[in-house]
């Protein structure tokens, strides 16, 4: 049976469901492709025991070991492509068959109000009728098909999140989330020990943000907070650790920086915010952020280095926002 990428993705997800498979991304994965049929684009060294969430999450600890599920993302991107061609494709055959029927449809009416003859009028009627009836199931046969198509995308779109969780990721901006960060900054902050090496860590606040949504709506602030993290994104170093802390406050985790670094650093950003406004909806949105740093004292734990950015932030927004403070 041919199957449609919409009816793969639904599959896929109900699979996992009924079996209660956890949606890491390998069973995903393996699902996705045992069930579309597709040739698996990576090697099968790595056998995966199902059921084992913990298996899937190794790789989070690792930024870079999470490359091995790229395949897996760009075959899923390819299926939301695919849909949404299918979708387009979709309504344009029912725009161009509702213009095909209708102008027969129109053309019937016509003769049927010019007509006197008593079996014309009735043969028209009953291809009037007929027409109207072609009409009605060709707009509930795609009105079906669409509504299946919506929901396998809303579905994948759950999935996604769910899978981004599970990788320690946030679902909006795809930095590490809070879960990702206690992994990571225990990692790096054995790492500075082990090693006496330097560690600077950023809190990080946008300004005023709720203003943002109150004057602009929740989507420019979604778009703002994206916007943010990819300014960030923008000047950290492969080894520097983004997260998303909550609502509108991030952290930076900057392994080999001293204070010094780590100001330079955030004082880039801040110019760069100040040059980069948010382009919404053809207007501009503008914005600053206040920020703490604390840099690693020895037998230091991430907790305590975390506490202390987080009070250097707080007197930055005592002192007036859109400034970084260096903790004691
Ligand atoms: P301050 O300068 O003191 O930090 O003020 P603020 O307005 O930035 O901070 P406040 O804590 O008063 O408000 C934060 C707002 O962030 C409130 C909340 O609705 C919003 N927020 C949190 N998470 C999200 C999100 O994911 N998307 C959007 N659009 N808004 C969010
Ligand atoms: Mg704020
Ligand atoms: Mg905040």
């Amino acid at each position: 049976m041919a199957q449609t990428p919409n009816v793969i993705g639904l599959t896929v997800i109900q699979r996992l469901r009924d079996t209660g498979v956890p949606p890491t991304p390998e069973n995903y994965e393996n699902a996705y492709y045992a069930i579309s049929g597709l040739s698996r684009p990576r090697k099968s060294g790595e056998a995966q025991k199902s059921g084992e969430a913990g298996e899937a999450q190794k790789p989070a600890a690792e930024t870079e070991a999470t490359q091995p599920n790229s395949a897996f993302y760009n075959d899923l991107v390819v299926m939301l492509r695919k849909m949404l061609q299918h979708m387009t494709d979709k309504t344009e055959t029912l725009a161009r068959d509702l213009d095909d029927k209708n102008k027969d449809l129109a053309g019937n009416v016509s003769s049927l109000r010019s007509s006197r003859d008593k079996h014309e009028i009735l043969r028209l009627l009953s291809a009037v009728t007929m027409q109207a009836g072609g009409i009605q199931n060709a707009v509930e046969a795609s009105h079906k098909d669409l509504i299946e198509t919506k929901q396998a995308l809303t579905a994948l779109q759950e999935e996604m999140a769910e899978t981004r969780q599970l990788l320690n990721e946030d679902a909006l901006t795809g930095t590490l989330n809070r879960r990702g960060l206690e992994q990571t900054l225990t990692r790096e902050i054995a790492r500075a020990q082990r090693s006496n090496a330097i560690l600077s860590l950023g809190m990080l606040d946008l300004d005023f943000f709720k203003k943002i949504n109150d004057d602009y709506g929740h989507d420019a602030g979604d778009q703002m907070l994206v916007h943010f993290t990819s300014l960030i994104k923008s000047i950290m170093r492969k080894s520097d650790a983004l997260v998303r802390y909550g609502g509108e406050e991030f952290t930076l985790i900057l392994p080999d920086t001293d204070t010094r670094g780590a100001h330079f650093v955030l004082g880039r950003l801040q110019q760069l915010m100040s040059k980069s406004p948010l382009n919404y909806e053809g207007g501009q949105v503008n914005t600053t952020f206040s920020a703490g740093i604390a840099t690693l004292r020895p037998d230091e734990n991430g907790h305590a280095l975390l506490l202390r950015a987080d009070e250097a932030l707080y007197s930055a927004k005592n002192d007036g926002r859109n400034r970084i403070k260096i903790a004691d």
